[in-house]
């Protein structure tokens, strides 16, 4: 990974980067590359209601967490934000994100839209980054092809990418994920890049 150089207009401590896009455009596989080419960068782990998915561990790909831990956490304030995606919940721990953004390390959260508002809300220097297929046939394949949801769960996350693929211009920046090993050298770059 490049030195990281001191910038005015983007001090290190608030090197926060959101990666947002539709289900199934390829986000965990892109994030996954990342942290084994850069593990510097600090991948938030994320709670979720949702059920885990074969081979998913617990505190890996989220904290799997019961509808009532979730509220318990909302109500003490310990999620940067959290957002209903397709029947479940999903949140970002605070604690540990705050941490490692005073410790001066690039943080990467990977949610949906509404939680990437949340965070523009909060925290105005984070870097948004929409992550967009090379096209919707190719979306759909990706996210059938993955195979771990039902017909049923797989048409509920094609209305909501409708709607999350029409909020492309509300990001800083998009990627075409055709590559992926062509995404994760782009977002490296950004990650680590100053911010004009
Ligand atoms: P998301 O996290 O955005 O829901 P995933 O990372 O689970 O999406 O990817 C959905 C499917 O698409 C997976 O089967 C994955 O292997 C595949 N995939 C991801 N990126 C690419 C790519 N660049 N080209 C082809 N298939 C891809
Ligand atoms: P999945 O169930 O496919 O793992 O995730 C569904 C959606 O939830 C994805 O778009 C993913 O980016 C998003 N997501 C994962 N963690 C969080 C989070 O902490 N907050 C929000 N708002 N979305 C999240």
């Amino acid at each position: 990974m490049p030195a990281q150089t001191a910038d005015q207009t983007r001090p290190a401590e608030k090197r926060l980067t959101v990666l947002s896009g539709p289900s199934g455009v390829g986000k965990s596989t892109v994030v996954a590359h990342l942290r084994q080419v850069n593990p510097d960068v600090w991948l938030s782990v994320s709670v979720t209601t949702r059920a885990p998915r074969p081979g998913e561990r617990d505190g890996v790909q989220y904290h799997f967490v019961t509808d009532e831990e979730f509220d318990r956490l909302v109500a003490e304030d310990q999620l940067l934000e959290w957002a209903q995606f397709a029947g479940n919940r999903y949140g970002t721990p605070r604690g540990p994100v705050e941490e490692r953004l005073s410790e001066g390390i690039p943080v990467l959260l990977e949610i949906e839209l509404q939680g990437a508002r949340q965070v523009r809300e909060s925290m105005d220097d984070a870097l948004h980054v929409f992550l967009a297929p090379p096209s919707w046939e190719e979306l759909v394949r990706r996210l059938t092809g993955r195979g771990t949801e039902s017909d049923d769960v797989i048409r509920r996350r094609l209305e909501v990418a409708k709607v999350e693929l029409a909020a492309e211009k509300e990001f800083d920046t998009t990627l075409v994920n055709t590559s992926v090993q062509e995404v994760c050298d782009e977002l490296l770059a950004l990650m680590t890049a100053p911010k004009v």
